[in-house]
């Protein structure tokens, strides 16, 4: 491997071996670049990868908070603002239990290429908290949000850094954090937030953007193979917005979500979760914080599966949709040996690195990395800001048709940076290298600091 290459990744293995999430991000992300690096020898002499592995602001900060039984609570807030060269730091806010700053930096140093995949001008961001939001109450859930952005407020803008949703933050979280702003800024600058209501500045579509997205990304890759997505089955691990938009758009298409799942255990449905009022129960469930698949099982009469996860399922292609590194080589040898020949991967890093080239090198088998089949949710997040920019509201067909080019756009820079460094139809490496050269480009030309 190349000298320079070889001596970032060992140098991030060696400061940040207690961040194991970052540096396997890192790995993967790196192990893609050896050709672009051997042509440009240039971005050694300005140190350009170990500069890209170090965020250019990382920082905590206290939250105290109030809980109904007027109790106080104390938790850690985060924001990584990871790389600017693109645009105002972009990406979302992680509310769970177990955020650290490993997964803070991993989650923003993937942000960093996926929203460079977009061509929108956004840069690389996230943050979050180590708060875990279960079992609160919808006045605990305000007051956390309200503690965090009076922390937050200072150091965020529509033309700074722009924090979104992520696990643990949805269309209400994004609300209360979003009026704390308003408040306390005395301004009306709803760039600053995406992932907004409607009302008051959110964009069509955002909320089922990424799952549409991953729906017409899947559908490149099925034309490639010279196959339709009419009639496919889906196994999708996960049940929150970015699966139930997947089951909408897969349903408009002619195929069929069958499985989903949740931190309870996995539902099978064959007839698909693909009417309107099993897509509602969802979309109610995630709005509502009830985290239990079983209750869909019960209520549509389907089976259920306690404590498991659908790999075992056959299905034409799998989707999984939830956390990182879900999917290490024990599943991934159960998907291999299901047959399915589509591995396309929804979450943030639901792959385990050995896993990953395991199914990569399987025969037959495609497989899609998150980076770009994820990124039509922080896309639609830069169409709702250029929406706040000049104040106006589009079409839900506006936005539609723009995400949609967008997904195919990146589809087609993968393969063709695929196969510009010789390396095939290798959806996973030429979404690094497509994502890497333009963030590479932007900072060669910006000078080095
Ligand atoms: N959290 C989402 C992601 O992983 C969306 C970020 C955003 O919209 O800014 O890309």
């Amino acid at each position: 491997m190349n000298t320079y290459l070889t001596s970032v990744i060992e140098n991030v293995k060696k400061k940040h071996g207690n961040e194991p999430e970052f540096v396997q991000t890192v790995e993967e992300v790196f192990s893609s670049l050896e050709p672009v690096i051997e042509k440009h020898p240039e971005y050694e002499k300005v140190d350009l990868l170990n500069r890209m592995v170090e965020p250019e602001r990382m920082f905590t900060f206290r939250v105290s908070w109030e809980d109904d039984q007027g109790q106080w609570h104390t938790n850690i807030g985060y924001r990584c603002q990871f790389n600017g060269a693109l645009g105002p730091y972009k990406g979302g806010l992680r509310f769970q239990a177990n955020v650290y700053p490993g997964i803070i930096k991993f989650l923003g140093f993937e942000q960093i290429f996926k929203n460079s995949l977009t061509g929108l001008p956004i840069g690389g961001g996230k943050g979050g908290a180590d708060f875990d939001p279960a079992g609160k109450s919808d006045a605990e859930i305000m007051r956390f949000c309200q503690a965090y952005m009076q922390a937050l407020y200072r150091y965020i803008g529509p033309d700074v850094d722009v924090p979104a949703g992520d696990m643990g933050v949805g269309g209400r979280e994004i609300g209360y954090l979003f009026g704390e702003y308003r408040r306390l800024k005395g301004a009306w600058e709803n760039g600053v937030l995406t992932g907004k209501g409607f009302s008051y500045g959110g964009s069509l579509i955002r909320p089922e953007a990424t799952g549409y997205g991953a729906v017409y990304y899947l559908q490149n890759v099925l034309e490639h193979e010279g196959e339709r997505i009419a009639g496919k089955t889906i196994a999708c691990a996960g049940f929150g917005n970015v699966t139930w938009g997947i089951c909408r758009k897969a349903t408009q298409l002619g195929a069929k979500v069958v499985t989903l799942s949740g931190p309870d255990g996995y539902i099978y449905d064959p007839d698909g979760v693909a009417t309107e009022e099993k897509i509602a129960y969802l979309v109610e469930m995630r709005s509502s914080g009830r985290n239990r698949v079983q209750d869909y099982a019960e209520k549509f009469g389907v089976e259920f599966f306690p404590g498991e996860k659908p790999w075992g399922v056959k299905a034409d292609v799998v989707m999984p949709s939830a956390m990182q590194n879900d999917v290490h080589m024990e599943q991934a040898k159960q998907i291999a040996a299901n047959g399915v020949k589509y591995y396309i991967e929804v979450a943030n890093m639901p792959t385990t690195n050995d896993a990953l080239r395991f199914l990569m090198e399987q025969p037959g088998m495609i497989v899609a990395p998150s980076k770009a089949v994820n990124a039509g949710g922080v896309a639609t997040s830069a169409l709702e800001m250029a929406q706040n920019s000049e104040r106006l509201v589009w079409t839900a067909e506006e936005v539609d048709a723009q995400l949609h080019r967008i997904m195919n756009t990146i589809y087609q820079m993968s393969v063709e940076a695929a196969e510009e460094y010789g390396l095939g139809y290798n959806l996973v490496a030429g979404a690094n290298i497509a994502g890497f050269k333009r963030v590479a480009e932007a900072m060669m030309e910006q000078g080095v600091f």
